[in-house]
């Protein structure tokens, strides 16, 4: 879309911040206003569940110079709905020439009358820490990426934590059930109780009730089973929905000079061929660029390799690719030693995706075979002796 004079941002978060400083720092010289539904000002969530959660840290803030970039900002401000040329907002309509979509992700909740948190803002973390003191029992609901990091944040508080997880193993919806439980034993050596297989029927005062029937008293209750995009507002708008807002791989929706980036968006990925949806910083602080692009009339596609880590239990865990349509598994040194390892999906011999455990050489090493689309030797890659980039075959 060229010659838009108007821009409006929805969402106040990484992809909405990151949105604004693209089209600034490639010229946009028209108006741009930022409607954020937090009071406070744009910040960073992954320190939340880490340093922020151990007391290291009291201000995520991104330290926007929201000022010089010219930018109308509206927080604590809602969108409630959009027509082609007009976004609805609790504070009035706003016209537009084009909008972008950044409203990120929501918790999803478990049934339950009980006082049950969630981690997804600022506040949210704010008002956990403060409950979480030595002695505290803390029982964490699902062990998926934000569930491993609390319990890791809590254990240095000196909480007592128990992890309990509907699946055979932790982050299994992420990378599998062979892969995910090699993290089971670091939660035992946390002095975490991790209960897996057992999933909950309800929060209660002070506990949660298994389905199994059983009962599990705890001071505060964190759930923690996954998000949902934030995209309600839209049902009925004429932007098309499918797992978050669909957009294809120039991030443009169904609605002409609309745009969608970070956790709200599913992207149509000509890498993968096929939809994708992820909810990781890294999509979050680049699709504003191929979208800003857009805005200016420039073609560019979004479709990157995608990339995410976790830091828990002293382990940096991180991810590279995507191991959908792998046929093969290979363990690179050995996961039962808990400290280093990796494991690398392949799909006709192609090294497609790779997770590693406090091996960032690897990581590096392995993205860029990915995104070359090399093949590799399976007894290299596996053989620790030898660098990631020297398994070519
Ligand atoms: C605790 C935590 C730890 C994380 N750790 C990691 C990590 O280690 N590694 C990693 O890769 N990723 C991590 N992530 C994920 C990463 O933070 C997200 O992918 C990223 O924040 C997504 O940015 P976003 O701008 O798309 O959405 P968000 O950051 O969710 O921002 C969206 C904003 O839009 C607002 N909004 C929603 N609806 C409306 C509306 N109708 N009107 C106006 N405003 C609205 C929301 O209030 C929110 O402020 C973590 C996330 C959390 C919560």
């Amino acid at each position: 879309m060229t010659g838009a004079d108007k821009v409006v941002v929805v969402g106040a978060g990484l992809a909405g911040l990151r949105t604004v400083e693209e089209l600034r720092a490639r010229g946009f010289a028209g108006s741009v206003t930022l409607v954020g539904a937090e009071r406070r000002a744009p910040y960073d969530r992954p320190p939340l569940s880490k340093k922020l959660m151990t007391g290291e840290l009291d201000d995520t803030s991104l330290r926007a110079d929201l000022e010089s970039l010219r930018a109308e900002v509206l927080l604590g401000h809602t969108a409630t709905g959009l027509r082609p040329g007009t976004l609805s907002t609790d504070a009035g309509d706003i016209g537009f020439d084009a909008l972008v979509l950044s409203t990120g992700a929501t918790p999803v909740r478990l049934p339950g009358p009980g006082p049950q948190h969630v981690l997804r803002t600022a506040d949210d973390a704010l008002a956990l820490r403060a409950l979480l003191s030595a002695g505290t029992t803390l029982c964490v609901v699902g062990a998926g990426w934000i569930g491993a990091e609390l319990a890791t944040a809590a254990v240095k508080r000196g909480c007592r934590v128990t992890v309990v997880e509907a699946a055979r193993a932790p982050v299994a919806a992420a990378v599998g059930p062979e892969v995910g439980a090699w993290t089971a034993a670091w939660y035992a050596e946390a002095g975490v109780d991790l209960r897996l297989g057992e999933p909950v029927a309800s929060i209660a005062d002070r506990g949660v009730l298994l389905d199994n029937g059983e009962w599990l008293t705890a001071e505060v209750v964190v759930t923690a089973v996954g998000v949902r995009p934030a995209v309600d507002w839209l049902a009925g708008s004429g932007v098309e929905l499918d797992n978050g807002v669909a957009v294809d791989g120039q991030l443009r929706t169904s609605m002409d000079g609309v745009y969608a980036a970070g956790d709200c968006a599913s992207f149509w990925s000509a890498r993968y061929r096929r939809r994708l949806r992820f909810e990781h910083w890294d999509v979050a602080l680049h699709a504003p660029e191929v979208v800003a692009a857009g805005l200016l009339g420039d073609s560019a596609a979004y479709d990157p390799v995608p990339y995410f880590w976790s830091e828990q239990f002293g382990r940096m865990v991180q991810y590279v690719g995507w191991h959908g349509d792998a046929d093969e598994l290979i363990w690179r040194g050995n996961p039962g030693d808990g400290r280093k390892w990796a494991a690398c999906w392949l799909q006709g011999g192609r090294l497609v995706a790779a997770l590693t455990v406090s091996q960032p050489r690897d990581l590096l090493q392995a993205r860029r075979l990915i995104e070359a689309g090399r093949t590799v030797d399976p007894a290299r890659l596996a053989d620790p002796a030898v660098a990631v980039r020297d398994s070519v075959g």
